[in-house]
């Protein structure tokens, strides 16, 4: 991972400017049944998409207090402020900033699928198109789908009524081309269908694309939507458990680590909490490696505290580690 560049913020654009790139983002992703949007298309529209997402999240940071957009607040200034030349706080801070300071309730899947766009920006910006149209589609629609309501919901209440008037029109003329977008997407979602209907029991959500299409097995987990595929069924778990359930390895389900070592392929993809499409709201035990359904085998955790399940049939109630380091406390 780079580091993010210094960035100095040069102008404060209202939100009515912020608006008008949200209709640039529309028209561009808006195409005829059947025809994807250019290469550019998408580049320009995913990079225009951050900067408004960037705009109108920060405009509601100002609202609060404007020292907030400061990359380091204590040390801001009304006079640098007012010239417009300090460092301003990144994408990630101002969505952390909205939720513990301005107290804002932000959907976890609206500021996923912001994270998901500003990692779809760096790969279009440094590799080219990777992923293909649909999937970016797809990810854009949740990001336009999000500001929308945190428009309606957050932003527009501190404006005044014209401005507010001004932006519901252009809010109109997005909302409806969102619907072209999403129908795009449904297009897309419909194609696969009866690929995917036989293979609910083993089809997640993707955490790159965020449609329910990741399909667990093969040793490679591959999603069918946007044709992502993990070389690495671990890796694909542990973005599995992340990006979708939010668990990072530290956390603990009842007790045990999210992602597990399968006892049946012995990859580390066995994940505790799988929501597949036959089974949620309700979860399952599954492996992204070999696809088993581990929810009804009878596996023992390590009373050593460490979090992991003992492999099945094994002698004793302590893992190898946790063996170890209590013969080093003797
Ligand atoms: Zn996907
Ligand atoms: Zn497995
Ligand atoms: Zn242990």
């Amino acid at each position: 991972m780079s580091a993010t560049p210094q960035r100095l913020e040069l102008r404060f654009p209202p939100v009515e400017n912020g608006l008008d790139y949200l209709v640039d983002v529309t028209n561009r992703l808006t195409t005829p049944p059947g025809v994807d949007p250019t290469p550019r298309d998408l580049k320009y529209a995913v990079r225009s998409l951050q900067d408004v997402t960037e705009t109108l999240l920060k405009a509601r940071l100002r609202q609060e207090h404007w020292a907030l957009v400061f990359a380091k607040p204590d040390g801001a200034s009304r006079a640098q402020y007012d010239q417009g030349d300090f460092v301003t706080c990144t994408l990630t801070e101002t969505m952390g900033r909205l939720q513990k300071i301005a107290g804002l309730a932000l959907p976890a899947k609206g500021v996923a699928a912001v994270k998901r766009l500003a990692r779809d920006r760096n790969a279009l910006a440094h590799w080219g198109l990777t992923s293909n149209a649909a999937a970016i589609e797809a990810r854009a629609a949740a990001v336009l789908d999000f500001l929308l309501v945190f428009l309606d919901t957050h932003l527009l209440p501190g404006l005044s009524a014209a401005e507010t008037a001004e932006a519901e029109t252009t809010m109109n003329l997005v909302r409806s081309q969102l619907r072209g977008i999403t129908a795009y997407v449904d297009k897309r979602t419909d194609d696969i269908r009866s690929v995917l209907a036989p293979l609910t029991a083993v089809t997640v959500e993707c955490p790159e694309c965020a449609q329910p299409a990741l399909v667990a097995g093969g040793g490679q987990p591959a999603c069918r939507f946007c044709l992502v595929a993990w070389q690495d069924p671990a890796a694909a778990a542990r973005d599995y458990a992340w990006i979708v359930r939010g668990q990072t390895p530290d956390d603990r389900v009842e007790g045990l680590r999210p992602v597990q070592l399968c006892p049946s392929c012995e990859e580390e993809a066995l994940m505790l909490e799988a929501a597949t499409v036959a089974a949620q709201p309700d979860t399952v035990r599954l492996c992204l490696g070999c696809g088993t359904d581990h929810t009804d085998t009878k596996l023992d955790s390590c009373e050593g505290g460490c979090g992991w399940l003992l492999p099945t049939d094994f002698p004793g109630s302590l893992c190898d580690n946790c063996t170890t380091a209590a013969w080093e406390r003797f």
